[in-house]
């Protein structure tokens, strides 16, 4: 099926809240909370539109919209990323915030969910261009975050840099220096050790326990990584230092594929640095074409949806472990689990680089800094054990992967609704 034909198969089918929103259902409905629970964790409970005037390098001036959902913050306050990217819409970001409400339930965090956005496409802005419309964002969302209140952190291309000028604006607003409003920054400004590559190293740590349910080795293990950005290129580098042979990698412009493993090192270090690295190849194929390409283990870990009615049928891996959020449809999914393919789900496989954020926040707070050994040890320790407590949950409740996710995650954030006397 053709890349647009899929297109237009998504545009059709239900938008990410509403499929969202299904799953939630689901989820309580086998925990036994009752409607109105339903009711106050389908939307955000805040949700806040911006318009952001930038002045351009060439001197006019362009306005961009940005969002900031605050899900649920019965436990605490929110947490979660922001993304630059031109395809943002204020439904992705509902969804995406109650995600982050979901992984900061599996790990424990003290956290609800939040997530912001901005719509616009940073490869076609300069340095400078990125740096004002950063920090023109945090004086329009100023109000309402904060270190107690909502915790923003990097998502799809924004950086440590990008959160480094957020700290600095956010911290002249406040006239004070305050590191913990935000994390993913530098480290030379409060960021945490390992943050950086957080996320990359929570998917591989339970790749390997579902691996071993599998019965597959991670060493010589044939891998498909979908995306090339932060997630993506760490995650080549781990698995192919761990002996996996990477048959396919995929950037915004297209797939490269070989069935005896890509030269990693040579990818790694001619990509860009938005994860661009296929312009370099002619014998490209499209993202579509590689996620049906013979290999054990597929990693999606670029944008939402790409694996669904459109392809599914084609793909041959055993193993999907989703590290970006929201890969793939629900439908897709109910056809996978059919086949007995093991998808690990998204709030789960990817919420190391939440959980690496939190380590952030608690080193800003105490002014006391760890290790890398620290870090790495005690996210794989969360890690490890989330990924037993979601795979019980769906053993003993005869549900997937994914709905036991949905549950683990929001039986605490139920819980505390029902203390704080909300529902
Ligand atoms: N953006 C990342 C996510 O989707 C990290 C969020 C955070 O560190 O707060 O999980």
């Amino acid at each position: 099926m053709s890349e647009m034909k899929i297109k237009e198969l998504i545009a059709q089918s239900d938008s990410l809240l509403q499929s969202t929103q299904q799953v939630v259902k689901q989820a309580l409905q086998h925990l036994h909370f009752d409607q109105v629970t339903y009711e106050l964790l389908k939307e955000p409970l805040r949700f806040l539109t911006v318009r952001i005037p930038v002045k351009m390098d060439d001197g006019s001036v362009q306005v961009f919209t940005g969002y900031r959902s605050q899900h649920n913050d019965a436990i605490g306050p929110t947490k979660g990323g922001i993304r630059f990217h031109p395809d943002v819409t204020e439904d992705e970001i509902k969804a995406l915030s109650l995600w982050m409400s979901i992984k900061c339930g599996i790990t424990n965090l003290p956290f609800g969910g939040g997530k912001g956005g901005i719509v616009c496409d940073p490869r076609n802005m300069s340095f400078n261009e990125i740096e004002r419309l950063s920090r023109g964002y945090v004086r329009a969302i100023s109000q309402i975050v904060g270190p107690t209140k909502d915790i923003p952190a990097p998502d799809v291309f924004t950086n440590s840099q990008v959160m480094a000028w957020m700290m600095d604006e956010y911290s002249r607003i406040r006239e004070l220096d305050s590191p913990g409003f935000i994390t993913g920054k530098p480290l030379v400004l409060g960021g945490s050790a390992g943050r950086e590559s957080s996320t990359a190293l929570g998917v591989v740590m339970v790749t390997k326990e579902a691996a071993k349910l599998k019965g597959i080795s991670l060493e010589g293990a044939k891998v498909i990584i979908q995306g090339f950005g932060n997630a993506g290129s760490y995650l080549a580098k781990f698995l192919h230092d761990a002996g996996s042979i990477i048959v396919g990698i995929s950037d915004a412009l297209g797939a490269l594929y070989n069935p005896e493993g890509l030269d990693i090192d040579y990818l790694l270090d001619n990509r860009d640095s938005f994860g661009t690295v296929t312009n370099l190849f002619s014998d490209v194929i499209t993202n579509a074409e590689l996620l049906t390409k013979e290999c054990d283990i597929i990693i999606p870990a670029a944008i939402e949806n790409q694996i669904n009615e459109g392809n599914v049928n084609g793909i041959k891996a055993k193993l999907i472990v989703e590290a970006a959020n929201g890969p793939t449809t629900n439908k897709a999914t109910e056809i996978l689990n059919e086949k007995g393919v093991l998808i690990v789900p998204d709030v789960l496989a990817n919420s190391g680089g939440v959980v690496v954020s939190y380590f952030e926040w608690v080193q800003n707070n105490q002014g006391l800094y760890w290790e890398h050994e620290e870090v790495i040890e005690r996210l794989e320790k969360i890690m490890i054990s989330s990924f037993h407590k979601i795979h019980s949950m769906s053993v003993n409740k005869r549900v997937n992967m994914r709905v036991a996710a949905y549950m683990v995650g929001l039986e605490k954030v139920s819980q505390a609704m029902k203390w704080r006397g909300w529902v």
